[in-house]
């Protein structure tokens, strides 16, 4: 028995969420009293695969064919599947990314096994039986899902369960499955913003914006506010059908889901779809000159102020800092 986890790399580097993928994987291996083993395709060099026994993985398959090295969804879930059942795994952990949310289910049905999406904390074991915490409803409710299944498939959601070294090393395996050529009829291409900004999913700080800055030529401060920082830019839906943001900052019901340490909602009125994006933020700031605005109902902390006001005495303060 073993616990499977899959690491998902950028253009050769490691994703944080990978590294919560493999503390958590390792953490429920520990719970099991089994190993962690985990699993990186593409083309990624040695000292970044080695990282991995840092925290807690025993042995890495490195997938790297010339094939798989973008990502194509049917191919990578059979290679996850036919590594399962090559190490007998009885679990398998995704990070609950693009990726992740597209490979999960196909991997379970190969398996037929259980999955949870979005898992927010560990699993509580009883036997065979695994009960995972998953939010629903958009956030509003915690729902606990309960897997017999023999094999579980988990997806992590990022910045949910912190990455945890354990200073240990790996062992790095080449390993290279037989794939039928029908897996790569549908290639799905990861489209990569040519940007040095911080991935908005993977963010532990977020700075976002809504109507309540009345034009796009005032995002000048909350792209200085976001540097100083260390945060990445989001904005509420009509911000970017206006076309004042890209589409790749909305967030919310219809748009990105985000989980960050510290979400600042600046100028936006809290309406329920950008919540359903926001709420499993860790603290929740927001700037709103309306003190009836319902985004302050789920605020850890408020301030009733004119944004044009508030955010550069914000910058400032922090500057000094
Ligand atoms: P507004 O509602 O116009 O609010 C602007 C806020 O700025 C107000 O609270 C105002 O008091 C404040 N303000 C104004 N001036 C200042 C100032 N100078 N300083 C400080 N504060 C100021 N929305 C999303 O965001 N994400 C989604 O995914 C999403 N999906 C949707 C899906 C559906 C099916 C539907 C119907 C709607 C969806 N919406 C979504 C839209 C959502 O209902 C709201 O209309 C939207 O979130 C409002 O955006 P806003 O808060 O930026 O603008």
């Amino acid at each position: 028995m073993s616990v499977l986890v899959y690491i998902e790399n950028t253009e050769g580097q490691f994703k944080k969420s990978a590294f919560e993928a493999i503390s958590y994987g390792k953490a429920v291996a520990d719970q099991l009293q089994t190993e962690v083993i985990a699993i990186s395709i593409g083309t990624v060099k040695e000292d970044e695969l080695q990282k991995l026994g840092g925290y807690g993985a025993a042995r890495v398959l490195n997938v790297s064919t010339d094939n798989l090295s973008s990502f194509v969804n049917q191919a990578y879930a059979s290679i996850l599947a036919t590594a399962a059942q090559k190490e007998n795994a009885s679990v398998v952990v995704l990070s609950n990314t693009f990726s992740g949310k597209g490979l999960a289910p196909r991997v379970a049905t190969k398996l037929s096994a259980g999955i949870v999406s979005g898992a927010s904390a560990l699993p509580q074991i009883n036997g065979d039986t695994f009960e995972v915490q998953t939010s629903a409803f958009s956030n509003k409710a915690i729902a606990t899902v309960s897997i017999q299944s023999a094999v579980k498939v988990l997806t992590i959601n990022p910045n949910a369960f912190p990455s945890k070294e354990t200073g240990g090393s790996a062992t790095v395996e080449a390993y290279t499955p037989d794939i039928p050529s029908t897996d790569f009829s549908t290639t799905v291409q990861e489209i990569v913003r040519a940007t040095d900004t911080i991935s908005l999913p993977e963010a532990e700080i977020v700075v976002s914006a809504g109507r309540g800055l009345k034009g796009p030529e005032n995002w000048g401060m909350i792209e200085e506010l976001a540097k100083v920082l260390g945060a990445a830019t989001a904005c509420s839906k009509p911000v970017s059908d206006a076309g004042w943001r890209p589409h790749s900052e909305h967030v919310g019901q219809t748009g990105i889901v985000v989980s960050p340490n510290l979400y600042i909602a600046i100028g936006i009125s809290g309406a329920i779809q950008h919540l359903a994006g926001v709420s499993s933020s860790k603290t929740i700031v927001v700037i709103n000159k309306d003190p009836e605005a319902p985004f302050f109902k789920v605020a850890d902390y408020g301030i009733v102020g004119d944004a044009f006001v508030v955010v550069p005495k914000l910058i400032e303060a922090l500057k000094k800092h």
